[in-house]
């Protein structure tokens, strides 16, 4: 039986704010896109409550609502969205190949790698077992789940401030476990959860790390086990006379301690990645900052970008890789053109 292969001008990777956005573009641009929706439909703004810093809306709006809106905008252009996660991309050819874990099999012109990042976790005993089952890395989907409980919140970054704020509508006390002094997160968070300190709600542990998790995918978490160390960091100095280390009652446990890029399916790709798997794009000023080391594949949003990571960003950079895949795609007929002129001249002759 013949492999059945579909050609498609320009696929999009991806339905967070940059693939939707690129989305948006690129239709308009007559580039006909087809848009890979993953496991993690919307990206992380789906995962967000409340969104107040999107240009636009002066009175905020949910993360579903914005992934919506966008979703409807692209789709009244002209783009096809469509369930399926990206597994391999032959870059040896022209056409790209690109398998999706379905087995099903697109060609491409161009390709547009927004497939952001998903959260990472700790890999301390009992997350995996317990994970849905009272661990969770979405306070925003799960949260409700535990109304009444005691619950801990893991990080010390924006989502863990967000997080731990959410969470005082149904939390009894939240607890945030931090694992040095200082907080990362802005300051608007971090006055926020202040004021939930100041009226009881949250209570903060700093230099405070999980090393355990203890409980049943029957009952839930029932416990967990911190150390404490003044110095930060104390899962390194688990021998120190300084760390002392405790169990401590939670009924609940959201880890907020970043992201790891989805990219695993561009490795045997001539794409560069750094270290921690992100996409390295050209960058700098001018035309093509989206372009990989790979003609025809650009990247945009959060996995590409591990510093701003914010909507607007990740827009924005959707938005330059559809102009930078249109010029690119553009510039590919050209030279299609005059090969074939060229070809037709020497006939002639
Ligand atoms: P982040 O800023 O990278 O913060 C991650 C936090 O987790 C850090 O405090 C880090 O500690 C801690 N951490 C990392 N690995 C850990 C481990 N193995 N054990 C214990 N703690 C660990 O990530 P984020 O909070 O997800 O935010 C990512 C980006 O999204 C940021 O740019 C943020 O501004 C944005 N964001 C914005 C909003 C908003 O404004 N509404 C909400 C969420 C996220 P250290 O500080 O010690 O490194």
């Amino acid at each position: 039986m013949t492999e059945s292969v579909e050609h498609r001008r320009l696929i999009v990777a991806g339905t967070g704010a940059a693939g939707l956005t690129a989305a948006i573009y690129a239709a308009r641009s007559n580039n006909d896109p087809l848009v890979l929706e993953g496991d993690e439909p919307g990206g992380q703004l789906t995962l967000t409550s409340e969104v107040e810093n999107f240009p636009g809306f002066p009175e905020g709006l949910s993360g579903p609502d914005l992934i919506n809106n966008m979703k409807e905008q692209a789709e009244r252009f002209g783009a096809e969205l469509e369930h399926g996660i990206v597994a391999d991309i032959d870059d040896s050819e022209r056409p790209f190949r690109v398998e999706l874990s379905n087995g099903d099999v697109y060609t491409c012109d161009a390709f547009i790698a927004a497939s952001g990042a998903s959260a990472r976790t700790l890999g301390v005993p009992g997350e995996d077992e317990l994970m849905g089952y009272g661990v969770s890395t979405c306070a925003t989907c799960d949260g409700a789940f535990f109304r009444g409980e005691d619950m801990l919140v893991v990080g010390g970054g924006d989502a863990a401030m967000e997080e731990a704020h959410f969470l005082t509508k149904f939390a009894d006390t939240v607890y945030i476990a931090h694992r040095r002094e200082e907080f990362r997160a802005e300051d608007y968070w971090i006055d926020r959860v202040q004021q939930k300190v100041d009226e009881g709600e949250i209570e903060i542990m700093r230099n405070t790390e999980l090393l355990e998790m203890h409980g049943s995918p029957e009952d839930g978490v029932d416990h967990v086990t911190l150390a404490r160390n003044d110095e930060g960091h104390p899962s390194e100095k688990l021998d120190d006379d300084g760390t002392e280390t405790f169990d401590f009652d939670v009924g609940a446990v959201f880890i907020a301690i970043g992201h790891t890029p989805n990219t695993d399916y561009l490795e045997a790709t001539g794409v560069e990645l750094d270290d921690t798997g992100y996409i390295q794009t050209h960058g700098g000023t001018g035309g093509d900052q989206t372009a990989t080391d790979v003609d025809g594949i650009f990247g945009a949003g959060d996995v590409v970008d591990y510093h701003y990571q914010q909507a607007v960003t990740a827009a924005g950079m959707g938005c330059k890789a559809a102009i930078d895949a249109d010029e690119y795609l553009e510039s590919q007929a050209e030279a299609a053109a005059e090969a074939e002129s060229e070809a037709t001249v020497e006939a002639d002759d």
